[in-house]
């Protein structure tokens, strides 16, 4: 199985890097323009089509309108419903494995006839382990205006599990059917810091609309959430993989909210969090197993925190605010997300070779 991974390198923009973008958008407006008025199906057609032309307008070497047609080509397929015409707004490039080459920390690009683009990246330690890696094969090289991302990619067989391990992600945590609780309150903590940020920030700022949009699209609470759920996402996935489980998902569509009111919490720290964080570590993980061949799977959420893990029984009545799972048919007990760790594990299909009978579990 063919598994690939991202990795960014910073490098320092120069205005021969900034030409380079910038041709590079051109060229991929054109050909959208091309694309659309000739009516062209089809990435391969219309890289045959734009191939001479912009080699020779443009002056760039021939690798350019290949790559420039997969662009152009995947954003008119993208923007086919909108009546608005397509346009790539953002800078980037994109370039195939065999054009460039990244020695030590030099990453070497063909641009103009004769000439080579020399651009030094910067990275860490954990970039250098991608490099240093002789089992990783480099894919594309992607270049955007402070950011070089390079795909790293290789063929990870599927570790077969030994057991099966359910991971139910409330606002509060996420816990895993074996018992493993990841806190995750740092999510609604960060929510609560740039929500009043904002608050601030646009009562002292109300008139300049810019910077109001600038700050209300919250991307460094984006950016800092991920950051966290980084770190999370990591833990479960290299537990996963020492422990050789697999992984069961819930599909997320709604998230069960524990912010209710008269649960102590003042009101600015009930607003709501969105579903994104949840999403986002539920892709994180999939991202991280992929790579590590650890399998995962996606359940129905329908009820999982509802039904008894021993009996069966459905609570319809259970309130949010009870955090324990007390069976009123069975009498098990059990702490509530738990309960919904070990329904969401017992939906998994994966064969575990631990497995005495489906669902199993030791306790
Ligand atoms: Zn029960």
């Amino acid at each position: 199985m063919k598994t690939v991974k991202a990795v960014s390198f910073s490098y320092k923009p120069t205005s021969t890097t900034k030409q380079l973008l910038e041709t590079f958008r051109m060229m991929v407006n054109h050909a959208i323009h091309v694309c659309l008025d000739e009516e062209i199906k089809g990435r391969v057609n219309l890289r045959d089509r734009i191939h001479k032309e912009f080699k020779e307008r443009y002056g760039v070497v021939s690798c350019y309108p290949y790559s420039v047609a997969e662009v152009a080509w995947s954003i008119v397929k993208k923007h086919k419903r909108w009546q608005r015409k397509p346009t790539a707004d953002r800078l980037m490039m994109k370039m195939d494995a065999a054009k460039y080459s990244l020695n030590y920390s030099i990453l070497s690009l063909p641009f103009k006839k004769g000439e080579r683009l020399l651009i030094p990246v910067e990275y860490g330690a954990y970039q250098r382990s991608f490099l240093l890696d002789e089992t990783l094969k480099r894919g594309s090289v992607t270049m955007i205006e402070s950011t070089i991302i390079i795909a790293f990619w290789k063929d990870t067989e599927a570790i077969i599990p030994l057991i099966k391990v359910g991971i139910d992600v409330n606002e509060k945590s996420a816990v895993l059917s074996d018992g493993t609780t990841y806190d995750l309150s740092e999510v609604a903590r960060l929510h609560t810091e740039y929500g009043l940020r904002r608050r601030d920030f646009s009562s002292r700022h109300s008139r300049d609309q810019r910077l109001k949009r600038m700050f209300s699209r919250g991307s460094r609470e984006k950016g800092r959430v991920k950051q966290f759920l980084n770190r999370v996402s990591k833990q479960i996935v290299q537990k996963a993989k020492e422990s050789r489980q697999a992984l069961v998902l819930e599909k997320l569509k709604g998230i069960r909210y524990v912010h209710q009111k008269g649960n102590g919490r003042s009101r600015s720290s009930r607003r709501r969090i969105a579903l994104w964080p949840f999403r986002e570590l539920q892709h994180q993980i999939e991202y991280k197993a992929g790579w590590d061949g650890v399998q995962v799977e996606y359940v129905s959420p329908a009820w999982t925190s509802k039904v008894c893990h021993m009996c069966g029984f459905v609570n319809r009545k259970l309130k949010l605010t009870e955090r324990e799972w007390l069976c009123p048919s069975c009498g098990a007990t059990l702490d509530r997300d738990l309960n919904a760790a070990v329904n969401i594990e017992r939906r998994g299909k994966i064969a575990c070779l631990g497995e005495v009978r489906p669902g199993a579990r030791s306790e």
